[in-house]
C-alpha cells in the first residue's frame, strides 16, 4: 500500500507533524526509531514548554504528544528505519526487509549526544561514564562526579546531579561558559557545584567491574596534566544530528545537519521535508522542533494537494 506521509522520528518534531498530518486526514505512519519520544524522554523537568506553568516531566510530555497524534489516526510503530531511497517516486523506506512506499516523507530523526572520543569513554559507558544525567544520576548518591561542557545542557545536568551527588565539578575547556546567563547563575549559586576552568579530560580511569576512579585533566593554558579522583563522568558537550541514514540521499551542511529551504522544511527532494533538531543546530528547543514539525506537515499537505494526490 502506498502511503501519503511517512514520518521518521518521534520527538516533538515528528509527533507534532503526526498530529497535523493526521488532522489533515493523511493517515501518517510514524516510525518511532530507537528512542521513542526522542531526547525529551531522557530529561526530567521541562520548564520552558508553553502551556505547562509548573513544568512537566519529559517522558510524560512525549506520551501526551503521541496520544494526541493517535487520537486523530496517526499510526505509530516502534520500528527503526534502516534504509531510504529518495531517487525515484514514490519514495521507498525500509525497516530491515519490510519495504514501504510513500508520496512524502517527513524526516524528524533529531540529534544524539556527542562524546569526547576516548577509548575509556565507550568501555566505561554505563559503568561510571554517562551521557544522560537524568537517566543515571540516581546511581551517584553522595558521590563526586564530573560533568564535561559549558553549555546549557552541562549547567542543567550539573544542577540536576546535585540532587544526588555530594560534589559536582564542571570541566570546561575555556574560562567562560557558553550557557545562558540564567543557567550559569543557577550553577554558580549552587554550593555543590564547582568548576575546573580551562580543562579537558585526557583519560578516564577505571574498570568495568569497579567503575570510574578518576580522570587525567589537561590544563589548556599551560598543557600540564593532573589527576582528579571521581566516581562518575557525565558528558554534556553537544549533539550530533542523526543523519547517517541520509548521507547519500540528502544535502547536509558542514555539521551534517539536513539543509532545508529558507523559511520552509522543503529539502532538495520534492516531497521530502525535514524538521526539528535534524535540521536545526541553532535553536534546538522542544517548542521550535514542534513548530517546524507543524510546518513540515503543512508543507507535505500542500505538496500533495498541488500534485493532485489528495
Ligand atoms: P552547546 O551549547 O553546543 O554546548 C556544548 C558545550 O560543550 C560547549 O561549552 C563546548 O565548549 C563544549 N564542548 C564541545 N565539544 C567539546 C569537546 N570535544 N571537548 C570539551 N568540550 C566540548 O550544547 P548544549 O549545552 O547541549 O546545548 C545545545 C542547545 O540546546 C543550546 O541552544 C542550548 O541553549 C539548548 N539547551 C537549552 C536548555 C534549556 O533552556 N533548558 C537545556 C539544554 C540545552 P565551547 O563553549 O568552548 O564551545
Amino acid at each position: 500500500m502506498n502511503r501519503k506521509v511517512i514520518i521518521i522520528g518521534s520527538g516533538p518534531a515528528g509527533l507534532t507533524a503526526a498530529v497535523y498530518a493526521a488532522r489533515a486526514n493523511l493517515k501518517p505512519l510514524v516510525f518511532e526509531g530507537s528512542q521513542p519520544g526522542g531526547q525529551l524522554t531522557i530529561t526530567t523537568d521541562v520548564e520552558n514548554y508553553p502551556g505547562f506553568p509548573d513544568g512537566i516531566m519529559g517522558p510524560e510530555l512525549m506520551d501526551l504528544f503521541r496520544k494526541q497524534a493517535q487520537r486523530f489516526g496517526a499510526e505509530c510503530h516502534f520500528k527503526h528505519v534502516s534504509k531510504v531511497d529518495f531517487n525515484q517516486r514514490p519514495y521507498k523506506v525500509w525497516v530491515v526487509d519490510e519495504e514501504y512506499s510513500t508520496d512524502t516523507v517527513i524526516i524528524a530523526t533529531g540529534a544524539t549526544a556527542r562524546l569526547l572520543g576516548l577509548e575509556a569513554e565507550t568501555r566505561l559507558m554505563g559503568r561510571g561514564v554517562s551521557a544522560c544525567a537524568t537517566c543515571d544520576g540516581f546511581f551517584y548518591k553522595d558521590k563526586k562526579v564530573l560533568i564535561v561542557g559549558g553549555g546549557d545542557s552541562a549547567m542543567e545536568e550539573a544542577t540536576f546531579l546535585t540532587k544526588f551527588a555530594s560534589e559536582v565539578w564542571i570541566v570546561h575547556r575555556r574560562d567562560e561558559l557558553r550557557a545562558s546567563k540564567i543557567m550559569q547563575q543557577r550553577a554558580f549559586d549552587n554550593p555543590k557545584i564547582h568548576f575546573h576552568w580551562n580543562s579537558t579530560i585526557l583519560e578516564i580511569h577505571g574498570t568495568v567491574e569497579s567503575g570510574v576512579s578518576g580522570v587525567t585533566l589537561l590544563d589548556t593554558t599551560n598543557n600540564e596534566s593532573r589527576e582528579e579522583a571521581c566516581d562518575g563522568v557525565f558528558m554534556a558537550i553537544g549533539h550530533i544530528p542523526n543523519t547517517s541514514l541520509f548521507e547519500d540521499e540528502m544535502e547536509l551542511d558542514k555539521k551534517k545537519y539536513i539543509v532545508t529551504e529558507n523559511g520552509s522544511t522543503a529539502t532538495k527532494h520534492p516531497g521530502v521535508f525535514a524538521c526539528g533538531d535534524v535540521q536545526d543546530s541553532y535553536y534546538r528547543q522542544a517548542v521550535t522542533a514542534a513548530g517546524t514539525g507543524c510546518m513540515a506537515a503543512i508543507d507535505a499537505e500542500r505538496f500533495l494537494e498541488e500534485e493532485g494526490h489528495s
